[in-house]
């Protein structure tokens, strides 16, 4: 059978792109148009607090620049929350969730042995003693939590190979819903991917463990899971991960001081698609990436 590919970005609108998200934006579309495939735009602005509109519009701004046009018309999270209202509430009828009233601090007080990267891992004192478990709710603020199962989920990964990941020892029962209402990152991502038709996810190296949680939401809702790559994240000449703080990097810099085509180059380099960091255009790499594999280097400054 051959499957349409349907590949995504996905950048939270809480600020101007910079060059480590361009770099996700590129090679996600390049993975999906080198096959034919669609490329969508999803806007994840679960986060009120942070998310602004004029930063997604800014984002379809510095896509368009790049020549990076999605097929259909962009989604928001903030526009699909009915959406994730019916995962939770599968879920729920499946006995899998449990309101947790648990503090911050009870957390981190009660956490298994503490990882260090700064994950927090639940601890499990909310956790119902049998499962399937249909008790109700607490009435009090709660935020609610979807239980792992002590065994390992497994998927092979675009780039980094074969993965085992045990989740009740990696992140503990993560949560769906938070305790002020809003939605948490897994559950909406799964149900978006699934309904937005999306096979091939291409994303950052630092969401390799949530594609572990990503897969085992997609068994408990029933729903395709899609295939995952996920790439290096950039670092400065500094040897960190490339934030918001790297202003040089940021979008506005890029567009003064360099073509799509010298951003394009950069990217087929960094990548290991291209011997050097010469300007190229998005159908050359579109054409390097079909038939050359990924080798990325990655530690980039300018
Ligand atoms: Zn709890």
């Amino acid at each position: 059978m051959n499957q349409e590919i349907i590949g995504r970005f996905a950048p939270s609108p809480t600020g101007r792109m910079h060059l480590g998200n361009v770099f996700a934006a590129l090679l996600s579309f390049v993975d999906a148009k080198s096959r034919g495939g669609k490329w969508l735009l999803r806007h994840e602005d679960l986060d009120p607090q942070r998310s602004r509109r004029e930063y997604a519009l800014q984002v379809e701004d510095d896509l368009l620049w790049l020549g990076l046009r999605p097929d259909g018309e962009p989604e928001y999270q903030s526009n699909r929350f009915h959406l994730y209202e019916e995962s939770l509430d599968r879920l729920r009828r499946a006995g899998m969730t449990y309101g947790c009233t648990c503090t911050r601090a009870d957390i981190l007080a009660t956490q298994a042995p503490h990882q260090s990267d700064g994950r927090v891992i639940y601890g499990g004192r909310c956790r119902p003693s049998s499962l399937p478990c249909f008790a109700p709710e607490p009435e009090t603020k709660h935020s609610v939590r979807l239980y792992v199962p002590d065994r390992e989920i497994r998927f092979t990964d675009g780039l980094y190979g074969p993965q085992a990941v045990n989740l009740a020892r990696e992140c503990g029962d993560f949560i769906v819903r938070r305790a002020d209402g809003a939605w948490a990152y897994q559950l909406a991502v799964v149900t978006d991917d699934a309904l937005m038709g999306v096979n091939r996810v291409v994303r950052g190296s630092d969401l390799l463990l949530s594609a572990a949680q990503q897969i085992y939401l997609y068994e408990l809702l029933g729903l395709p899971a899609p295939e995952f790559m996920h790439i290096p994240l950039l670092c400065n000449a500094q040897g960190q991960r490339l934030s918001k703080r790297d202003k040089s990097l940021a979008m506005d810099i890029l567009r003064r001081d360099f073509t799509p085509e010298k951003i394009i180059g950069l990217t087929a380099y960094l990548c290991g698609l291209a011997p050097t960091d010469e300007p190229i255009s998005l159908s050359a790499i579109t054409e390097l990436y079909a038939t050359r594999s990924l080798t990325p280097t990655l530690t980039v400054s300018l």
